[in-house]
């Protein structure tokens, strides 16, 4: 198998700019986002692949990208 280049992805959610219109809920590749009572939620699976900061409509969706070996919180 290919091993992939694993990254790790820290989410940061601006919600007074989220609309909760689920964009990034359906384009998720690890389907890291849930709608919970109109609020959005991640769910910590992020990989980093910042398809979700792209193709958010109201750019309420910052990624931090991380080293998987990199386990220091910095
Ligand atoms: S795509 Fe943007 S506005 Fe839409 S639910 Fe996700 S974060 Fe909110
Ligand atoms: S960066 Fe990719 S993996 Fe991470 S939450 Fe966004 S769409 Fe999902």
């Amino acid at each position: 198998m290919l091993a992939m280049a694993k990254k790790k992805g820290i989410v940061h959610i601006d919600h007074n700019r989220c609309k909760v219109c689920g964009i990034c809920v359906n384009i998720c590749p690890v389907k890291n986002y849930k709608i919970n009572q109109q609020k959005l939620k991640e769910l910590g699976k992020c990989i980093a692949c910042l398809q979700c900061e792209r193709y958010c409509p109201d750019m309420a969706l910052l990624i931090d990208i991380k080293d998987d070996k990199d386990a220091s919180t910095g």
